[in-house]
């Protein structure tokens, strides 16, 4: 829900100024007799409306092409350059940036340091990103609509509240509110995969899906979570924490507290713990210290690297076939910097998927390993705004209780 303060009047002008923009967004061109027909909205209100999103140069007037007879119709559509959004990827030791339009097209990107991960030392720094951005418009005086941020950890999205933070140690740390009184414009801030599946709703393999996840694999193991159209975050933020699930009951100690984690046995870090354990009993020629070299050891037919992989693998299937088996998605998209072992991790994985997966339910989906670059994640953030510009959260509400 959106927390800001309308009053009711202002509130339903603001559900009718989102709805029709989602109109004109959907169709293309549009006109405005026709937005009225679909939303059910007065011709008056229409008119008035779109007069106000024609002045703030978020939509413009065009004819049709179409003469067969009569006068041309104007059709109403979305101006992409009326104004632009940043999108910011928060890592552990630097944060990406992304500027785009209106339609999440990229306009520029940079990287930025955060050598200060205190709250305000990562607001301030963020906030000096989104000027560094905003330098790279072609617009002298760029209309920045909003900021989305995107970091690991549980987020209270609703709140723009990071109730916990991995990397940073944070608790309870009202990120939105701190990054929103430096920049003055809407800030949205999720948990990093909720922004990947976003930026796969927008713009990629989940784009006119109504039901997908994404798996991410790396550092962690994530899962965002698109459930008949809507986003699952969970009561306060923590759905998707599929890398916390135990797989071996008693086994070893989690970051989180308890034991047994599938990230202690899939996710990159455990990889090369089992390979330091490997070579200590003489099993690789080598000590990987990073996923490339084990990568490497794995392709130069070391049969011990090829195993470490192969058992993550079969772990990470097993995972992704009881969430298959729980919602019954249409796509599972694969993504995070851990692809890059290929098919020494994804061989064993769709076996495990294979075999794990209720019959039934295994030709509804299809796994797909097409990862997305960092860029992906900072628009993904971008589309945040997006999201919040042309879908009022209370009209998918009204839509969700409709159905
Ligand atoms: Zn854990």
């Amino acid at each position: 829900m959106n927390n800001s303060p309308l009053g009711n009047r202002e509130l339903i002008r603001a559900i009718n100024r989102s709805t029709i923009l989602n109109s004109i967004k959907t169709n293309g061109a549009i006109p405005r007799a026709e937005i009225a027909r679909l939303t059910g909205l007065s011709p008056a209100t229409v008119t008035g409306i779109t007069a106000e999103l024609i002045q703030d140069n978020l939509v413009f007037e065009k004819e049709s092409g179409d003469s067969s007879g009569g006068r041309r119709p104007i059709m109403l559509a979305i101006n992409p350059n009326g104004g632009c959004v940043v999108g910011i990827k928060v890592m552990e030791d630097h944060a990406l940036g992304a500027l785009t339009d209106l339609e999440a097209s990229l306009l520029g990107k940079q990287s930025y340091p955060l050598t200060d991960t205190s709250p305000e030392g990562i607001s301030r720094s963020l906030s000096e990103l989104v000027a560094e951005l905003l330098k790279m418009s072609e617009n002298p005086a760029p209309n920045l609509m909003g900021v989305g941020v995107g970091l690991a950890g549980i987020v209270e999205a609703g709140q723009g509240l990071v109730r916990q933070s991995p990397f940073f140690g944070w608790n309870d740390v009202p990120l939105r509110e701190m990054i929103q009184n430096r920049v003055n414009v809407p800030v949205y801030v999720d948990n990093d995969v909720n922004t990947l599946a976003f930026a796969e709703k927008w713009f990629g393999a989940g784009r006119g899906v109504d039901n997908f996840l994404v798996v991410t694999v790396g550092r962690g193991i994530g899962l965002g979570i698109v459930s008949n159209g809507q986003f699952n975050h969970g009561v306060r933020g923590g759905a998707g924490e599929i890398g916390h699930t135990v797989i071996q009951p008693g086994g070893e100690l989690c970051a989180c507290g308890k034991r047994g984690c599938l990230e202690m046995y899939a996710s990159e870090p455990a990889l090369l713990r089992q390979a330091a354990k490997a070579f200590e009993q003489g099993q690789l020629s080598s000590l990987p210290k990073t996923p490339e070299e084990l990568i490497a050891l794995a392709a130069s037919g070391e049969k011990a690297a090829q195993e470490i992989f192969a058992r993550a693998g079969e772990l990470l299937g097993q995972s992704i076939a009881n969430l298959v088996n729980i919602f019954n998605p249409q796509r599972v998209l694969i993504n995070g910097e851990g692809v890059r072992a290929g098919n020494w991790l994804f061989d064993p994985m769709r076996a495990a998927i294979d075999e794990h997966t209720m019959p039934g339910l295994r030709q509804d989906v299809s796994i797909l390993v097409e990862p997305l670059g960092d860029d992906a994640w900072a628009r993904g953030a971008a589309s945040l705004v997006l999201h919040e510009l042309f879908e009022s959260p209370i009209k998918r509400q009204r839509e969700a209780e409709a159905a």
